[in-house]
């Protein structure tokens, strides 16, 4: 491998890392403060960032065997790793998302939430806004690299980051509508997540479908 070559799979590979603590550390306050300040929001958002970890976790793996790969200089190996990584993610994303609707689900038919309370604690907006302006940073951060690396893993997983913002956008509003009275926001936005998760998972399956078996597919039409 080239000394330009080995720079970039080392800032691909920091980037990974780099969201693996940060997620780790985004989970435990999500869950925790989720629990204690009775939001079935936070705790859904915490939920997702678990499996965000998941993600990462899949993306050093691919980083790992594309980089293995290309060290045996095997053509073409990279994308296939890419592509069944992204697969597996998209996968995990679908079913998280199902059953985080599903609870959710569940618990609108209650007057309570998940801890059997009807009121969010104010810790929660506290820590949904904190997640909001991380995955940003998260985002930003990722995407820099992903430009720079020409990674469609990293690229892909920076676009997660940025709806991972979004999606605790939607925590931190349910937490704010639960705050002001209306205590079903809150569980209502446990449900949005859930979809966005699902809806994700879905997007990044199909389109990496598309990229990997379609390319193949139209080619003789000379694209
Ligand atoms: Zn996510």
């Amino acid at each position: 491998m080239s000394e330009h070559g080995r720079e970039k799979r080392d800032a691909a590979f920091k980037a990974a890392q780099v969201s693996v603590l940060l997620n780790a550390a985004l989970m435990t306050m999500q869950i925790t403060i989720g629990w204690l300040a009775y939001s079935d929001g936070l705790l859904a958002d915490g939920v997702h960032t678990l499996t965000d970890l998941a993600a990462d976790g899949m993306v050093l793996a691919v980083l790992r065997l594309s980089a293995t790969a290309a060290h045996r200089s095997i053509n073409g190996q990279d994308d296939r790793y890419e592509t069944i990584g992204s697969l597996l993610i998209s996968l995990l994303l679908i079913a998280t998302g199902m059953e985080t609707l599903w609870s959710s689900l569940a618990h609108m038919t209650t007057a309570t939430n998940v801890a059997g309370a009807s009121t969010v604690h104010a810790s929660a907006l506290v820590v949904a806004v904190f997640a909001i302006a991380a995955k940003e940073g998260l985002f930003r951060y990722i995407m820099s690299v992903a430009q720079r690396t020409r990674s469609t893993i990293l690229v892909a997983s920076a676009w997660h980051a940025r709806s991972d913002a979004i999606s605790a956008l939607v925590a931190a509003a349910g937490i704010l509508g639960s705050m002001a009275g209306v205590a079903i926001s809150d569980r209502l936005a446990a449900a949005v997540i859930g979809v966005m998760i699902a809806r994700m998972g879905f997007n990044l399956g199909w389109k990496t479908f598309k990229d990997s078996f379609g390319r193949t597919a139209s080619e003789p039409a000379g694209h």
